[in-house]
């Protein structure tokens, strides 16, 4: 086994599961993982059809997105990994789709509020949506979409371990979690949510927030040292 073949592994499920989870059509998405004791991530290739991804397409980097070994080009987006990876020093993977009613979402520049337990399972209070990139941030616009995002959790406080999401103003979602198949699950549940919030805004014609005992009951059940939903093992 080669070094880091339990890392490409790893990324190579959690895109093929964007594909599975019916995130992505043709080659958009993207899933990266990083090790951090070794300094790398390992990211899926640029325009490599899903189908045909194996384990030796996945591209692993070091983290200013040099090429430590794999024989095609990283994603596109590696940069706007590599920078959520530096400003958010907790999470081990990263997935970005354009899913579609997450990126209605994002298309709209508006936040999600928490109407329901859904929502409130998996992300604390709002999934915020960033400011707009301005015209000299596209001169390095993968790093500087990273940069937005980071802000945004900075500027507010947040805390981007307990609100995993995102929606790029304008783009589409990014998702982190501890690995990269849990940064893809919190992918589908950001979808999931998003379509329901956009009927339940259909049928009030707003956006209701839940009761915030409720929000908080749900979200402390499975997070946080007095979780106690799932099996034990489950961390
Ligand atoms: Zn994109």
């Amino acid at each position: 086994m080669g070094n880091f073949d339990k890392l490409k592994e790893n990324v190579l499920k959690a895109n093929k599961a964007l594909v599975s989870y019916g995130l992505v059509i043709f080659t958009w998405g993207n899933a990266s993982e990083i090790d951090r004791e070794k300094g790398v991530v390992a990211i899926k290739p640029s325009g490599v059809s899903y189908d045909e991804m194996s384990v030796e397409d996945i591209v692993v980097t070091d983290l200013e997105g040099n090429t430590v070994e794999g024989k095609l080009k990283p994603s596109s987006d590696l940069k706007t990994h590599l920078e959520l990876y530096k400003r958010f020093p907790k999470i081990g993977g990263v997935v970005h789709t354009h899913s579609t009613f997450a990126t209605a979402w994002a298309q709209a520049g508006r936040e999600v509020v928490c109407s329901g337990t859904t929502h409130a399972d998996y992300f604390y209070g709002p999934v915020p949506v960033t400011e707009a990139l301005t015209e000299k941030d596209t001169k390095d616009y993968e790093r500087m979409s990273g940069a937005v995002i980071a802000e945004t959790f900075e500027k507010e406080n947040r805390d981007y371990e307990a609100t995993p999401a995102v929606l790029l103003k304008g783009h589409a979602p990014f998702t982190w979690g501890k690995d990269a198949i849990r940064a893809a699950e919190n992918a589908a549940v950001l979808e999931e949510v998003c379509k329901t919030a956009f009927i339940t805004r259909e049928i009030l014609g707003h956006s209701p927030e839940i009761e915030k005992h409720i929000a908080d009951k749900h979200y402390f059940r499975k997070h946080g040292s007095n979780a106690y939903y799932g099996q034990k093992k489950e961390k």
